[in-house]
Formats: C-alpha cells, structure tokens, sequence
C-alpha cells in the first residue's frame, strides 16, 4: 500500500486582501486588528444564505466570533462543509440546546483553589491567562468564556496564580491556557514565564496555544528568542486538518523548536472535518516532518452548542486503528476522553488482547491477525 503524503499547502490571501502589504499582511497585530467579526464582513468573503446570516447573527451574539484574515483565507468561499469554514464561522445548531451540555463541562470551576488555577492531578496544574483567541473556534469546550472581557485575568490574579504555584511544592509541571495565552504582548507573557520559572520547584512550563494553526504569524523570532531563555518549554497546538498545514504553520512551527521548544499537536475530534483516519494519518505525518509530535485526539467535551460536531466514541477508535501499525508509532497519539464533571482524561484503545487462558494471552495485530504471547514462569530454583 503506498500512502499518499500530505504537501505542506501554500495559503493563498482572499481577494479581500490582496492589496494589502506583504510585511502587513505577515504582521501578526495587523492580523488581529483587521479580524472578521461581523455578518458584513463574512458576506465579503464566502457565500451566504440569508438564512445563515440571521443565524449567524444570533449564535454569534452568544458565542463570540472572529477569524483572521489568514485563517478566513483558508475557507472555501462556496463550499458550506469546508473544514475551515465550519471551524470558524458560527452557524444555527449552535443555539440548539441539547441535554447533558453544560457551560463548564469539565467542572475546572469546581476544582479552581485560586481564580485561574485548576489543580486537579497530584503534581501538575491548569493556569488560565487570557481568555481571548484569534480566532474563536466553533467547537471550543470553553465557549462561554472566550472572548468575554469580564473573565480575562488581571495581572494581580496573574501574580496569585504564581504564588499559589510557589506555595506548593508538589506542582512540577504547569499548564499555561486560556483562552490562548499568546494573545499577550510577548512582555507580559514573559513576566508570566519568568515568574514561574523563578519557582525551583517546577521543572516544566507548557504554552497551549492555536496560534500556530490560526495566527502563525504571531510565532516571530523575537518571541521565540523570548521563549529560548525559559526552558524547557513544551508547546501544544491544536491543528485538526491537512488544510491547515501551510507553509506559514511550517515556519511557526519551525521557529519554536529551533528555539529548543518540544512541540505537540492536540486534535479534537469532530465529525464532518477529521473523523477520517487516512486524513488523520496524513496530518499526523506532516506534523512529525516539522517536529510537532501528536499527543492527544481528544473526544468533544459535552459542551453547549457544539453538539453538531459530536462523534460516537467508536469514530476515534477507528482513528487509532488507522494509526497503529500502519504508520511511525510516533504519530499514534492517545485517543481520550476527558469525564465530564472533573473526571480527567482517561484513554480509549481498540481492543488488541482477544482472549487470556492460563498464562497464554491471545492477540490481534494491526491487521487483523492472532497471535499468542506466553508469559514466563518462574523457574525451578537451583539446587
Ligand atoms: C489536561 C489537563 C492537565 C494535563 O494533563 P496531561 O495528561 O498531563 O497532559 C492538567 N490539568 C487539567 C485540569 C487538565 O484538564
Ligand atoms: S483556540 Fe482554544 S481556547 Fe481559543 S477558541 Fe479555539 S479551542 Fe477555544
């Protein structure tokens, strides 16, 4: 079987744009000022019916949106199922209400000691920064809050977070969030980094942010040059689809792990855009080539108006199945499912051990065929 590799994409501005500057264009507050948010400025760019406008409208009103021209230059201005687009653009099954969604989902409020934090492992936290992205993704388990100014952290409970992290010298590893925590100006984020890494107790610092998949261009040298004093650094994006995979996300990703970043890839599962597993494995390999290994596919949280997006459990095992054995062991990141109400992230495999008789375990492999392990036996002692 020859697989079919995936070429890096090269993204092409929509007419929209296409006066602007090359070093505007490439410029990342440029990017962020000249965001999409209204129905006006979707109308200049992709087809609208007038009945998506008025859900637009209403679902975007309680879900904030905007997309950045970059981003927004990668949807197909016709085709309604295009990856990017519903990614991005809100549409009216967002405002269906569905039992079982809730507004915090993983229950992060429940287990928060001090605003911004949740400490809910033994030896690792969550720390929320700012609670703005550049582009507001439609499937986003923390819809509510993004993009709403009133939850954005204030310096001062910045400073708690910190010295909360101080005070417990059981937390190793921190997660930095949002939101996406790179919406700060490289300064205040450096305040952050270099306050936690103050902190002899913690020996490492993760950056989760989409930025390199929604705003690569906020990835500049001098921000990785920031980063490179810090380490060791772990950054976790979040691409899920091959159409994402540009020659702009190339270079974002490029930059932080020349700069010593570890990098990683988060994908949410959903349906209609990524629940293809020879897509997944194409994506999956071209994030290796540039040094970004896939982690996790998470499982869509129960979260409110993403319901539309939601696949069955069996849709990420036949992910994995596609994966293990058929491509670099390294591009098989775990399937999980992160329990609603606080739970945390538990695994989901397919089924390899078919049967157990005595010490004889009976498998089947990638394709399909048995094969049986015995264990061994602890032998006779010498006389
Ligand atoms: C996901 C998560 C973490 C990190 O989990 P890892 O499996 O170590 O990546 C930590 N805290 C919370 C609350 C989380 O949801
Ligand atoms: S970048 Fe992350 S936090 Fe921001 S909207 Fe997308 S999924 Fe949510």
């Amino acid at each position: 079987m020859v697989q079919k590799r995936l070429k890096t994409s090269s993204s092409e501005r929509a007419s929209l744009w296409e006066k602007v500057p090359d070093n505007e264009w490439g410029n990342w507050q440029w990017q962020q000022a000249n965001r999409i948010t209204t129905v006006a400025g979707l109308d200049s760019l992709i087809e609208l019916t007038s009945e998506e406008r008025l859900a637009i409208t209403a679902a975007g009103e309680r879900f904030k949106f905007a997309i950045t021209p970059y981003y927004a230059s990668l949807m197909h201005p016709t085709d309604r199922s295009c990856p990017i687009r519903r990614q991005a653009v809100p549409v009216a099954e967002e405002l269906r209400a569905v039992p079982d969604e809730l507004v915090d989902p993983l229950g992060e409020e429940a287990s928060m000691p001090v605003p911004g934090i949740t400490h809910r492992y033994p030896d690792r936290v969550l720390f929320y920064t700012s609670h703005n992205c550049p582009v507001y993704c439609r499937h986003c388990n923390r819809k509510r809050k993004v993009g709403d100014p009133a939850s954005a952290a204030h310096r001062l409970q910045l400073m708690q977070g910190i010295e909360y992290i101080r005070g417990r010298p059981e937390v190793r590893d921190v997660l930095i969030s949002g939101g996406d925590p790179l919406t700060f100006s490289d300064d205040r984020l450096e305040e952050i980094i270099a306050g936690l890494r103050d902190i002899e107790h913690l020996e490492i610092i993760r950056l989760a942010t989409r930025n390199p998949v929604t705003l690569p261009q906020r990835i500049t040298p001098a921000f990785v040059r920031m980063l490179s004093k810090y380490p060791p650094i772990y950054v976790n994006t979040h691409f899920n689809h091959p159409r994402e995979c540009t020659e702009e996300a190339a270079t974002a990703l490029g930059l932080l792990a020349d700069a010593g970043c570890v990098l990683g890839n988060q994908m949410v599962l959903l349906k209609g855009i990524n629940d293809n597993p020879g897509l997944v494995r194409q994506m999956n390999q071209w994030l290796l080539a540039h040094r970004c290994r896939p982690y996790y596919i998470f499982q869509l949280d129960p979260a409110e108006g993403t319901n539309h997006f939601r696949t069955p459990i069996e849709s990420g095992l036949e992910l994995i199945r596609g994966l293990r054995g058929w491509t670099t062991g390294m591009a098989v990141p775990h399937y999980v499912v992160d329990l609603p109400g606080g739970g945390g992230k538990v695994p989901v495999q397919p089924e390899y051990l078919v049967k157990k008789e005595g010490p004889v375990y009976t498998f089947k492999n990638y394709e399909g065929e048995t094969y049986d392990y015995r264990e061994g036996v602890d032998s006779p002692e010498c006389p």
